[in-house]
């Protein structure tokens, strides 16, 4: 397909093309006009110092979205501050946060003969997603407060790493602390009678990267706010002004609003932005088929025979992929391409082109899925260059977390000046991190949201200078939906950041937290939630003895602290230490969600290009012991699994306290639900195949335990007649759904904040709770986490491009692109592609929805077909 636009004249766009010799594999390319800077003058109220400092760094005035969020903050108003990449959202908050601190501190000195802490004087606490972020914030902050000339702002980080002495120190002296909400939840929270002069004088809480706070996280995060709002509250009397700064999303008011527990109408949103921007051309590019082995190892993340693994007791999660450090994948083989026409990985064809693109000097950003990804683009590139010119090899280099801040610091200088050409990275580079005005950025696979690609793409161009971008696809039906399918990329509205704190499984635990700080009275359940729901869930608190009630409110009486009933992060309990059993080494580690699945007895674990295999898992001990051994094969586990729908009022199943209840809604004789699920799973064998050409050598049973997951499923039913009817006959009806399954986990992240291994999916030609063949897709974290819910709102346009990406692809019989999933536990068999079509074309006959709920069903059991 020839470029739709004019565009096709950015001078970079013939590298990519290698002349036109590739110009098959670009799908589209699309071109954003620059826009100009909008400047306002500095505020009246502005600290002239602070001033004097921002233009001694170069900012002669400011940007018009900068003065507009910082005057609404200045005015106490709660901010929702959605701008580009590197639009300078820190001036917005530092400048009315930094000012009020000095205030407060000229008050002091004024004040003859007062005792400095009796003052009472504004203190500021910056939160981010990650340690890194926040002492790079700490960096820039020391650089203005240095430019500014003042010496009276003491400004320190504080986390879970800082020693006792120095948390000391900022809880008596520190004006403004940036930490992360870990160590809210964790530390300074529960401590909070050592930390009631920052409460006290706590004037404003700025919110950083406040997008990365989606699903689950997300709804801790907001639960934590609300605990830290009361205790301020508690203390000071006052309510401090919350400045959320995020990437641009869709409607951050609304989602500002549901962070902090208040209406959308206190929360000023300031989305206009003033920064300039270049010229930018955004490019969806396909790697060609090819015709040689059909199999290469590559650097993408897999969670292979692990659908979603699930735990007993430990509350568990699949890694958060905004966490830099989460993308790490150092355990398993992906096997791309295992299709009839595969096509080359995305992160082969990124090398190639970041070593085009840095050969004609062009300064380029590779993001990549996962830390190896990175690690591997960048080895690819250097080996294209090598033959070249070495000093050309030694001018691109990984960067990625795990690496040493000093070493981050160095990576980031060099690209900025030019040392550097290239530079492969994980998302770590997405937030935060002041690099900009690139030439180039290729994006090797579907970041997930359209968010995340606009924050990487933002990286490049500059006034004066086009930016190109490129989307390269992964063999994945999202990836090839999307590059075939632009108006999706360019013309759909930004993901909203999904999250949701009255998730029963976040909320209790967070209530116990709150309530151990401080007792809970009945005029504080509104600030945790609606009041009826919050009572809801305290009335079980109570009756499991968590906490005791009494007239005044409710009691958290135990010795242990609250804060360890909830890991915000949902990292699932301890991970599994991967340890060398010669030497005790440790290799490195594995979560506990995925540990079953990835080195169980037997596993062959892969490490920086070394193997090993697995001795012995000790489930008890949190370790896996293994060996150094050169293997010809790879390990593949099998999980089986069974969901369950909780119906209401069943005593054998009763549902999570407070969830939402079970939903309902016709098409005809189709039948859609959301609701509570139990999904119950075990890694029960592995095989073992030869690598590369996969031949399976052997399978072996396993004795793991099986592990249960509470969560929320959108599911729908179909009978047989309506199945028939559709041409689907009994043997096909199995592959005709697992294959709609696979395909409908791929697409969901179009229409929610995830990705697919957010989810999990179970198919059945006859399930026990609906009586009729049934698809399920469920959020792969306890109680759920507002994805399947999603799906169910959206159900007719989900359906419609799932069966749209699945009919589209040119393949006979099913691929990766289409219908196979990364990520099956059941081998991707039994998988029909043209069934599927005619499954969800009979579904789609009978849309749109809106008839009316329909009684819940009775229920009894048997297994499923896992996905
Ligand atoms: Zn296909
Ligand atoms: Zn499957």
């Amino acid at each position: 397909m020839p470029p739709e636009t004019s565009s096709a004249d950015h001078p970079l766009l013939d590298v990519l093309t290698a002349r036109g010799a590739r110009s098959d594999r670009l799908k589209h390319a699309r071109t954003f006009p620059a826009r100009s800077a909008q400047h306002a003058d500095w505020p009246d109220w502005a600290d002239p110092q602070l001033v004097e400092g921002y233009q001694a760094l170069g900012v002669e005035r400011p940007w018009t979205h900068q003065v507009t969020a910082a005057d609404a903050a200045w005015r106490g108003e709660n901010v929702a501050l959605a701008s580009s990449t590197g639009s300078g959202k820190s001036l917005a908050f530092w400048l009315p946060a930094l000012t009020a601190v000095r205030a407060g501190r000229a008050a002091t000195q004024d004040g003859q003969g007062r005792i400095e802490s009796t003052v009472r004087r504004s203190t500021v606490l910056y939160l981010s997603p990650t340690k890194a972020l926040a002492a790079d914030q700490l960096t820039a902050l020391t650089r203005l407060l240095d430019a500014a000339g003042t010496r009276d702002v003491r400004a320190t980080t504080c986390d879970g790493d800082t020693p006792s002495e120095e948390r000391r120190w900022a809880a008596e002296h520190a004006d403004v602390v940036l930490t992360n909400p870990d160590f809210l939840h964790f530390a300074l929270l529960p401590a909070h009678r050592r930390w009631t002069r920052l409460l006290r004088g706590l004037r404003y809480v700025v919110v950083d990267e406040g997008h990365a706070y989606r699903g689950v996280f997300g709804a801790h995060v907001a639960l934590v706010l609300r605990r830290l709002a009361r205790l301020a509250e508690h203390y000071g009397g006052t309510a401090p002004t919350f400045v959320v700064a995020s990437a641009t999303t869709a409607d951050p008011a609304a989602s500002v609003a549901r962070l902090l527990g208040t209406s959308a109408d206190d929360v000023t949103e300031v989305s206009a932005d003033g920064s300039p921007a270049g010229r930018r051309t955004v490019v969806l590019w396909q790697p060609p088929e090819i015709t040689g082995p059909a199999f290469e190892r590559s650097g993408s993340t897999t969670a292979d025979g692990h659908p979603a693994g699930v735990s007993d007791d430990d509350p568990w999660a699949l890694p958060d992929p905004l966490d830099p450090a989460a993308n790490e994948a150092d355990a398993v083989l992906t096997v791309e391409g295992a299709a009839e026409h595969p096509r080359r990985s995305a992160t082969a064809e990124v090398a190639d082109l970041l070593a085009d693109l840095a050969s004609h000097g062009a300064r380029t950003l590779a993001f990549t899925r996962s830390r190896r990804g990175a690690e591997s683009v960048a080895e690819q590139v250097r080996d294209h260059l090598r033959p070249v010119s070495t000093g050309l090899a030694g001018r691109v280099a990984a960067y990625r977390g795990g690496y040493l801040p000093e070493e981050r610091r160095e990576l980031e200088q060099a690209i900025r000046s030019g040392d550097l050409l290239g530079l492969a990275t994980t998302n770590a580079l997405e937030l935060g991190v002041d690099i900009s005005g690139l030439d180039a950025v290729l994006v090797a696979g579907w970041p997930g949201t359209r968010m995340s690609l606009w924050q990487q793409a933002g990286r490049a161009g500059r006034a004066g200078a086009d930016g190109l971008v490129a989307f390269v696809a992964r063999e994945d039906p999202l990836d090839t939906y999307l590059v075939t399918h632009p108006e999706a990329v360019f013309d759909a509205p930004l993901e909203a950041t999904v999250f949701d704190p009255g998730n029963p499984y976040v909320l209790a635990p967070q209530l116990c937290a709150a309530a151990q700080e401080v007792p809970l009275r009945t005029e504080d359940l509104a600030r945790f939630g609606d009041p009826a729901r919050v009572r809801e869930v305290l009335d079980v608190l109570v009756a499991r003895g968590l906490l005791r009630r009494r007239p005044s409110g409710w009691y958290w009486t135990h010795a242990q602290p609250a804060a360890g009933m909830a890991d915000l992060r949902g990292s699932g309990g301890r991970p599994v230490r991967v340890v060398e059993a010669a030497t005790g080494r440790l290799l490195g580690t594995v979560d506990a969600a995925s540990a079953d699945g990835q080195v169980h007895d037997g596993a062959v674990y892969v490490h920086q290009g070394v193997t090993y295999v697995v001795d012995h898992l000790d489930l008890a001990d949190h370790v896996a012991l293994v060996v150094r051994r050169d293997v010809d094969h790879g390990t593949w586990s099998r999980d089986v699994m069974e969901i369950s729908l909780e119906e209401p009022g069943d005593p054998d199943h009763p549902a999570p306290e407070g969830s939402r209840p079970a939903q309902r809604r016709e098409w005809g004789p189709v039948t859609w639900g959301l609701g509570p699920v139990e999904v119950t799973s075990q890694v029960v064998s592995f095989q073992r195949r030869r690598i590369p050409d996969m031949q399976v050598l052997d399978t072996e049973a396993l004795d793991l335990p099986s592990r249960t997951l509470g969560t929320t499923a959108v599911w729908w039913s179909v009978p047989d007649h309506v199945l028939r009817a559709a041409g689907v006959d009994a043997d096909e009806t199995p592959g005709a759904l697992h294959a709609a399954e696979h395909a409908a986990i791929g697409l969901l992240p179009l229409l929610a904040t995830c990705d697919r291994w957010d989810l999990g999916g179970v198919s059945t030609a006859q399930h026990p709770d609906t009586g009729e063949a049934t698809v399920f897709v469920y959020d792969a974290y306890p109680g759920g986490a507002g994805f399947a819910e999603r799906g169910y709102e959206l159900g007719e346009r989900w359906l419609r491009a799932t069966r749209d990406a699945v009919a589209a692809c040119p393949c006979a019989a099913g691929c990766p692109a289409c219908v196979q999933s990364p990520k099956c536990g059941n081998d991707n068999s039994p998988l029909d592609k043209a069934a599927a079509v005619r499954v969800l074309d009979a579904l789609l006959r009978h849309a749109p929805d809106g008839s009316p709920p329909s009684a819940p069903r009775p229920r009894p059991s048997t297994p499923a077909t896992a996905s």
